[in-house]
């Protein structure tokens, strides 16, 4: 049997009708740029997300680069993000003109309230924290962070769109959230894509137009802007795509379930995060990221009976990337990352997959291969 950490061909031939008809449909219609496809889409991920806005750009990198511009950074700014989260959450960082400040994470692999607080200097100005896996961080303590400090939040939600604390959506807690549509990423599209939400409307309007050339609902060009729009054909994909979304979540939330059943009583498995043990945490499972024992001899042998599986970033943190200017301490992460593993989570696998890829995992440890 093969299970490939992520078949994107099977992801695309599961929908390959759909996607023929619609590209016909839109591409007849010359429809390719800001057209209806785009807006219904926007008005169905604010709707999702309950926020008031969302604004289609090319992809969640440049989207965060976007919050960040019309947030408007100075030299020598520090902005506080995770080490445990992708170069672009960092890259957008730096290319505001900001200074990125990655800190630890606690057990379950998110950002650390309590690193952030020990982070703060007096040049901080905004805290971006990742909502990891499809997990919303613990926002309550980095909310109040914000609030004693004066400091903005900026949600880096590129894989958590529809994870909810408490029935508030990630991307909804600060000024604006950068969501991805990347093909691996739980809405994924055909390509790069990605969307901003955003409860503010000053700021909705300023990255409408950033997105755009600096133009605005009526063309007039009122500032300088870049070219970042989500392609129309992608959106419509997107938008038939969503219809099936809440569906898409509960298979993910039962594949986790299952790989837990299956995997209970095999705890060489190293603490695996406390999947939805804390209540008010819906968690949507971008990735089903775990920590195991002789993680990459287990890798190894996972891979010679056809299982794929990755190691997330490719195993560099934000604060080992050797072009940050300072040293930064994260003993939980640098530990983390000695022994986490990402085993296949998607929808293009099915449940024999799921029970062959435990039964390899069990056989590891009980064969003494471990
Ligand atoms: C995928 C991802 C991004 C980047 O998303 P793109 O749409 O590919 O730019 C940023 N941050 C995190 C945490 C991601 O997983």
């Amino acid at each position: 049997m093969k299970v490939p950490f992520f078949d994107y061909s099977k992801f695309y031939s599961h929908q390959r009708d759909m996607v023929l008809e619609i590209f016909d449909a839109v591409a007849s219609k010359g429809a390719f740029i800001m057209q209806g496809e785009l807006v219904e889409f926007e008005s169905e991920l604010a709707e999702f997300v309950n926020a008031k806005y969302a604004l289609g750009v090319g992809n969640a990198t440049d989207g965060l680069e976007l919050i960040l511009q019309s947030i408007g950074l100075s030299a020598g700014d520090e902005v506080i993000c995770s080490t445990h989260t992708m170069v672009a959450t960092a890259s957008a960082i730096h290319l505001s003109g900001a200074i990125p400040v990655p800190v630890d994470i606690r057990p379950d692999g998110l950002i650390d309230p309590a690193a952030i607080e020990s982070a703060i200097t007096s040049r901080t100005v905004g805290i971006m924290p990742t909502h990891l896996n499809g997990r919303v961080c613990d926002m309550d303590k980095i909310l109040g962070i914000c609030e004693k400090h004066g400091l903005f939040l900026v949600e880096d939600a590129a894989q958590a769109l529809g994870a909810t604390l408490n029935g508030r959506a990630a991307g909804t807690f600060g000024v604006a959230g950068a969501i991805s549509f990347y093909p691996a990423k739980i809405l994924g599209c055909l390509g790069d894509g990605g969307a901003i939400i955003s409860n503010d409307q000053n700021k909705y309007e300023t990255l409408y137009q950033l997105r755009d050339h600096g133009r605005n609902k009526t063309g007039q060009i009122t500032m300088w802007g870049r070219n970042s729009r989500l392609d129309n054909i992608q959106a419509a994909i997107l938008l038939a795509q969503f219809e099936k979304y809440p569906s898409v979540i509960s298979r993910r939330r039962e594949i986790a379930s299952l790989y837990n059943t299956l995997l209970e009583d095999c705890y060489p498995f190293v603490t695996p995060p406390p999947f939805d043990s804390d209540n008010g945490n819906f968690d949507i499972y971008q990735n089903f990221e775990v920590r195991v024992k002789n993680r990459d001899s287990l890798r190894k042998y996972l891979s010679d009976r056809g299982v794929g599986t990755l190691i997330q970033w490719g195993g560099q943190l934000v604060h080992q990337l050797p072009l940050l200017d300072r040293q930064y301490n994260c003993p939980v992460a640098e530990d983390y990352f000695q022994n986490c593993l990402m085993l296949p989570m998607n929808l293009t696998l099915d449940n024999e997959q799921i029970a062959y890829v435990c039964e390899s995992i069990r056989r590891f440890y009980s064969d003494g291969a471990a």
